[in-house]
């Protein structure tokens, strides 16, 4: 009797593609809009209304099936996918099943280097949006939004070659991190334009065949993919040591009880009398378009990790925290160096200051800091600070109105008169004055304690408002008292 078990994980991702228009009309995806403002006979499946594929939804599915290694096929099927709800007026979706549009891809997790398949990408529409709340008659009535019906959608689905929740959310993190640096999708996932279920089974060690799977849907954030699918290995695990089986059906997260829950058995691919859809010819891509795409692909943000580490010395802990959370801070970076800042400064800046910055601002939009400081702006600030015209210290200050001015560095240390004090001259007033304010200061400093040259040194910084060069006020000190 075995005791120990392995789980087996798949994933199948929603993306929405971020076109202007839904897929086969000419309404508006724009998320956030009142209720029922997107509409036409084509989304809302009036008889007699025909769609029209929208080219740039293909050309992003392209896109994310080229940055995950698939193969493209030339030829794909459109197909009704028949169901009956509500938030789906047709009363069919139109997806893709025999032939989607790419297959056969592998995404490389980072760190663990696991190879994750992916089965196939196909294009399909999204459903309306079913409100059950915020109504005053919300207890006996449910409304719905056909915003969001015929919105463009990938789907991505892996092969099951996820052996643990982490393994989960490092995929899922990875593919949102390609398709958001693609500009494929927005990436997020409050709004549901990335949506990710999981196929979870447990089988025992040793075991080849797979054990029977239970899919887990709502899993709307990273941190819920990977409770959900932790909590369904133990449900798994737990029924089948109770000389239970497992019932194939698709279960809910409920985030705040903080398990899973049937929500209906699963059906099967003929539940859905999957047939051509006869209003769409053929969808046709050329090696040539193919080609074009791949050309205009920016990189991979796994080579653009490679490639600071190469080019700038920088450390792998920096480069995750300068590419992780906002990519264009990395291409900040880049510009301020190319604009004759040392690369030890950019990046100091970029993950001090700037991050700072777009933190106070709520905001991972480095265009809201690119709009007021230009890289070459900056790597003139930074310049200032090597020559030795102001001080690290000032610096930030300045920084701070070169955001709320849009001026340039030079013109403000010239107007607040920010320049650092280093000539000897203007700096002997302001220290002897220090030294007589401060006789137990010179006296300990005499006696012996040199930590006493550190305070006297920041009354002098304090009196100059930060401009004196330390430096240079540490050796005049030195010199005054006599050590
Ligand atoms: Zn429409």
């Amino acid at each position: 009797m075995p005791t120990e078990f392995e789980p087996i994980i798949g994933l199948e991702i929603h993306a929405q593609l971020l076109t202007r228009t839904k897929i086969f009309c000419g309404c508006s995806t724009k998320f956030g809009t009142p209720p029922n403002t997107h509409g036409c006979p084509v989304c809302l499946g009036l008889p007699g209304a025909l769609p029209v594929l929208n080219r740039g939804a293909v050309e992003l599915g392209i896109r994310a099936a080229i940055a995950l290694d698939c193969h493209i096929e030339l030829e794909s099927v459109f197909a009704r996918k028949n169901y009956f709800y509500p938030d789906l007026p047709k009363g069919y979706q139109i997806s893709q099943y025999e032939l989607p549009l790419a297959t056969g891809g592998r995404l490389s997790l980072p760190e663990s280097g696991t190879d994750v398949g992916i089965t196939r990408i196909h294009l399909e529409e999204d459903a309306g949006k079913s409100l059950h709340e915020g109504f005053p008659d919300s207890d006996l009535k449910s409304y719905v939004d056909f915003n969001r019906s015929g919105v463009p959608l990938i789907e991505v689905v892996t092969e099951p070659d996820m052996r643990s929740p982490t393994d989960a959310r490092v995929f899922f993190t990875t593919l949102r991190e390609i398709l958001v640096s693609l500009i494929v999708n927005d990436g997020n996932m409050e709004e549901g334009s990335l949506r990710c279920d999981a196929n979870v089974s447990v089988r025992p060690v040793g075991q080849s065949a797979l054990g029977v799977k239970t899919e887990v849907k709502n899993l709307n954030s990273f941190r819920f993919l990977e409770r959900a699918i932790e909590y369904e290995i133990n449900r798994q695990i737990d029924v089948l040591k109770n000389g239970g089986q497992i019932i194939q059906e698709t279960r809910l997260w409920d985030a705040s009880a903080n398990r899973t829950s049937v929500m209906r058995s699963k059906e099967e691919a003929h539940d859905y009398r999957y047939f051509p859809e006869p209003d769409l010819p053929l969808l046709r891509i050329t090696e040539d378009w193919v080609d074009e795409v791949r050309r205009s692909l920016p990189e991979l943000p796994s080579a653009t990790r490679v490639r600071l580490i190469a080019n700038y010395g920088l450390t792998t802990e920096q480069v995750e925290q300068l590419t992780r959370v906002r990519p264009s801070l990395a291409t900040y970076f880049e510009e301020v160096v190319e604009a004759g800042a040392p690369p030890k400064a950019a990046i100091n800046w970029s993950l001090g200051e700037l991050t700072r910055k777009l933190n106070e601002e709520q905001t991972d939009q480095v265009k809201v800091i690119r709009q007021r400081v230009s890289p070459i702006a900056l790597a003139k600030l930074i310049r200032l600070v090597d020559r030795g015209t102001i001080s690290g210290t000032i610096a930030k200050e300045v920084f701070e109105k070169m955001y709320i001015t849009g001026e340039s560095a030079e013109a403000i240390v010239e107007q607040d008169g920010l320049a650092q004090i280093d000539s000897v001259e203007m700096l002997a007033e302001t220290v002897n004055e220090v030294l007589k304010q401060h006789h137990d200061a010179v006296a300990q400093y005499r006696s012996g304690k040199s930590g006493a040259i550190g305070f006297l040194v920041g009354q002098v910084m304090k009196a100059t408002r930060g401009k004196a060069n330390p430096k240079l006020v540490n050796e005049l000190l030195r010199k005054a008292i006599g050590r």
